[in-house]
C-alpha cells in the first residue's frame, strides 16, 4: 500500500468533522508511505465539499457531481471509489465508521480483493508498515493489526478518535469520468430524517463530562446542565457514573463509550483513567475540576481547577451567564 485514498461521506455539500479528521489522517499515512492523499466526494454538493477540503493537506479531490450517486443506492458510489482507486494505484482507502462508510467499505473489499479494518482509532507507520488500533468486543479488548500483503487495504476510522488541522497544500481539485458500462436497479424513492431535540455528544463543540466526583445522579441535572447549556454544549459522564445508574450509558464517554472531539471539555469530579482518556483525548482544550492537585488527568489537561466541584460549578455558571449577558 502506499497511497491514501478518503471517502467523503456527504449530504448535498454538508459533512461531518470526521471528514476533515479523515482528511488530515490521509496526509500523515501517506507521507509515512510515501505516497499522495486523495479524496473523493460524489454527487449533489460535491463541489462545495471540495472547496471546504481544500483547506486540508490533501494532494488530489476527485470529484464527480453525478446525480446517479443521489438517485440510486450505494453501487454508483462503489463504482467511482473502485475506478479512482485502480487508477491510483496500491492504497489504504479511509471511510468513516458510520452506517454509509461501513456499507461501502465492505462492498468495495469484495470488489478489490481488499483487507478490512472496522472502527480504527489509531494508525502508525512502522518499518514501512501500517499498524492499525481498534478496540473490539464493546472495547473490552485493544487489537493491534497489519494488513498482510494486498494492493488495498480498507479502514473504517472512529469519529473523533483522530484531529481534524487544517492547513497544507492546496488540493487540486480533479473531475472523475463516469465509469462505462453501467445500469443500476436500485432507486432512491425517498429518504426519512429523524428528529433528534437532545444535541448529539460526538458533535458537541463543548462537552461538560462528570465523574464519580458528583456523589450521584441530582448534580447532572442541577449544575452539570445548567453549565453546559451557558456554554451551547451537552452533558456527558464517566463509566463510573453510568454504571453507579446516575446517567444512562448513551452518555458514556470512553473506551467502551462514546468518542469525543469537541473545542473545549470540561472534566468535572473525573479521576482521568485511561479507558476514559481514550475517548476524549483529541478535544481542542481540556479543563479538568477535581479536588485532587495530584489527579492523573492534570497530567494531560490544558488546565487543572484544584477545589471542591460543589463550590466551583454554580459561580462558573453564574460568571458566564453574566458575562455572555453583557454582551447579549
Ligand atoms: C474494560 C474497561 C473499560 C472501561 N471503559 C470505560 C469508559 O468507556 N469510560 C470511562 O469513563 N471509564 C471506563 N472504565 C472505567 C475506568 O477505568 C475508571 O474506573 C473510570 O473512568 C473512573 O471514573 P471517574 O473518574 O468518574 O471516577 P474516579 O476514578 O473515582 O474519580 C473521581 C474523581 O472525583 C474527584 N472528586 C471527588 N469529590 C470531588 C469534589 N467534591 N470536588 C472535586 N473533585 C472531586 C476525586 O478526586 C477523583 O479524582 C473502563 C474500565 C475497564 C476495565
Amino acid at each position: 500500500m502506499q497511497h491514501v485514498i478518503v471517502f467523503v461521506e456527504h449530504k448535498a455539500g454538508h459533512t461531518r468533522k470526521v471528514t476533515f479528521e479523515m482528511a488530515t489522517e490521509a496526509r500523515t499515512i501517506a507521507d509515512a508511505l510515501g505516497g499522495k492523499a486523495h479524496a473523493v466526494a460524489l454527487g449533489t454538493g460535491a463541489a462545495a465539499i471540495a472547496e471546504q477540503l481544500k483547506a486540508y493537506p490533501l494532494d488530489t479531490i476527485h470529484v464527480s457531481e453525478d446525480t446517479d450517486v443521489d438517485k440510486f443506492l450505494l453501487d454508483p458510489t462503489v463504482d467511482y471509489m473502485e475506478a479512482v482507486a485502480k487508477s491510483t494505484g496500491s492504497a489504504l482507502i479511509i471511510v468513516p465508521n458510520t452506517m454509509l462508510g461501513r456499507d461501502v467499505g465492505g462492498r468495495l473489499m469484495a470488489r478489490l480483493d481488499a483487507g478490512f479494518n472496522a472502527d480504527v482509532t489509531d494508525m502508525k507507520v512502522e518499518g514501512g508498515r501500517l499498524s492499525i488500533t481498534a478496540p473490539k468486543l464493546g472495547g473490552a479488548f485493544i487489537t493491534t493489526k497489519a494488513f498482510k500483503n494486498c494492493d488495498f487495504g480498507i479502514v473504517t476510522l472512529r469519529p473523533n478518535a483522530f484531529a481534524a488541522k487544517a492547513g497544507g497544500a492546496g488540493a487540486q481539485v480533479v473531475q472523475i469520468e463516469k465509469p462505462a458500462g453501467k445500469s443500476y436497479a436500485m432507486v432512491v424513492e425517498s429518504e426519512v430524517e429523524e428528529a433528534s431535540a437532545e444535541m448529539g455528544l460526538e458533535e458537541a463543540p463543548v462537552v461538560v463530562s462528570g465523574g464519580r466526583g458528583l456523589g450521584g445522579p441530582e448534580p447532572f441535572t442541577t449544575m452539570l446542565k445548567p453549565l453546559a447549556d451557558a456554554l451551547g454544549g451537552t452533558v456527558g459522564a464517566t463509566r463510573a457514573a453510568a454504571d453507579a445508574g446516575w446517567v444512562p450509558y448513551s452518555l458514556q464517554i470512553g473506551q467502551t463509550g462514546k468518542t469525543v472531539s469537541p473545542q473545549l471539555y470540561i472534566a468535572i469530579g473525573i479521576s482521568g483513567a485511561i479507558q476514559h482518556k481514550v475517548g476524549m483525548r483529541t478535544a481542542g482544550t481540556i479543563v479538568a475540576i477535581n479536588k485532587d492537585g495530584t489527579v492523573p488527568i492534570g497530567e494531560f489537561a490544558d488546565l487543572l481547577v484544584v477545589g471542591d466541584l460543589f463550590k466551583i460549578i454554580p459561580e462558573l455558571t453564574k460568571l458566564i451567564e453574566a458575562a455572555k449577558a453583557a454582551h447579549a
